[in-house]
């Protein structure tokens, strides 16, 4: 495809696809078979060494989306940001840790990471003195999420990616919440962006899957690890993620419409006592979002004015939303993250991050706006 059509929507529906296409068939078969005929030259392409064509194709596509020079897809999210993490540390090696983590990512940098051998600190995001604190000599990475769950604030990505740059050490960002429709981490000088593909990316809730992107040298480093980890993508997988991507421009649009709509209906609502959404100007991140991103993504929070009893009422009132965690479907999703997201928290290191018991979370689909706000508005008048 010739370099100058090489605006979002049109690389999500035409980067990585052959032309001419296999048997004149418009949509990428799914080549299903896990080994190939020995080329005169030799080598082995094999499922597990993640090089046979659907997904070769799944990955184009991907670095091409996140404006990448490679990319590698994983069996999942945990399989990408495992696999990066692996790809940059080693034995004896320091890690710093740039605000909160999704649960998964933060078991394994804190149960898991030491019998890897790797020292690990959690700094505060927003503060850069705390960064430069940590710095040991042994320090080769620092890691952060463009926006944090479930209170969706934005840590100093560009002030993060600096740091590291000047330090030498590797960058690496889970991008998972805002997509490179609303944010492209390598724009601002992260070296390698992690996905769980599981969410947005393919966007209807029937696969895991994740992605990791960056320099063909770093991706080639990430991918010698995933041969021996043995987390690669299964085709079929891979055919639904390649599917699921040519939408993604439109299905976030509509994501991010319907997250403000309801966080703007949901501030100005008397039986509401706080929203966070980084949208909002009442935010305390909104300016930094504002700059950096083009949109402010599927997931917003809220507290009931009257507590956990309220909390419980609406879940069941509303019609629309599934009572789930998870983000990034077609299907608006609701649930209080003190049960699910983050249950394995004890109460007290809950409530001194924010995340009280009745904090709600939702994930917006993409549904009608109006209905949404209907659902909503309807579901406060009866409780
Ligand atoms: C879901 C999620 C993950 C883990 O992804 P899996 O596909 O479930 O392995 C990692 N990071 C974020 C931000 C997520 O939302």
């Amino acid at each position: 495809m010739s370099a100058s059509y090489s605006r979002f929507e049109t690389l999500a529906v035409h980067a990585g696809e052959p032309r001419p296409t296999h048997g004149g068939s418009i949509v990428f078969p799914i080549f299903q078979g896990t080994v190939y005929e020995t080329p005169p030259e030799g080598g082995v392409d094999y499922l597990r060494y993640s090089n046979t064509p659907t997904q070769t194709y799944v990955h184009d596509k991907l670095a091409a989306l996140e404006g990448a020079e490679a990319a590698l897809a994983t069996a999942s999210g945990m399989a990408a940001i495992s696999t990066a993490l692996h790809s940059v540390a080693s034995a004896g090696d320091h890690v710093i840790v740039a605000g909160t983590l999704y649960g998964g990512t933060h078991v394994f940098l804190t149960e898991h990471a030491p019998h890897l051998g790797w020292n690990v600190d959690f700094v505060d995001a927003a503060d850069p003195a705390a960064w430069e604190a940590a710095l040991r000599p042994e320090t080769k990475a620092i890691y952060t999420e463009s926006i944090s769950n479930p209170l969706v604030r934005v840590p100093d990505l560009a002030g993060i990616a600096a740091f590291a740059a000047r330090h030498g050490l590797s960058s690496i960002i889970d991008n998972t919440f805002p997509t490179p429709v609303n944010f492209r981490p390598h724009q601002i000088g992260f070296d390698l962006v992690c996905h769980s593909a599981t969410k947005t990316l393919n966007g209807h809730s029937d696969i895991v899957a994740g992605v990791i992107t960056g320099s063909a040298d770093r991706i080639a480093k990430a991918h010698a690890c995933l041969k021996l980890y043995g987390g690669s993508l299964d085709p079929h997988a891979g055919f639904l993620l390649a599917r699921g991507l040519k939408t993604l421009a439109l299905r976030v649009r509509q994501q991010n419409a319907n997250a403000l709509a309801i966080a703007r209906f949901l501030e100005g609502h008397r039986a509401i006592a706080e929203v966070a959404y980084p949208g909002l100007e009442s935010h305390p991140d909104h300016a930094r979002a504002a700059e950096l991103f083009d949109g402010f993504g599927p997931v917003l929070c809220f507290r009931p004015a009257a507590g956990l009893d309220a909390a419980e009422k609406l879940l069941k009132a509303l019609e629309l939303p599934y009572v789930a965690p998870s983000l990034g479907g077609v299907e608006t999703l609701i649930t209080r993250p003190a049960i699910t997201s983050h249950a394995g928290m004890s109460p007290e290191a809950r409530s001194a991050e924010g995340i009280e018991d009745d904090l709600v979370r939702l994930a917006v689909g993409i549904e009608a706006t109006e209905d949404l706000v209907d659902d909503f508005k309807n579901a406060l008048d009866s409780i």
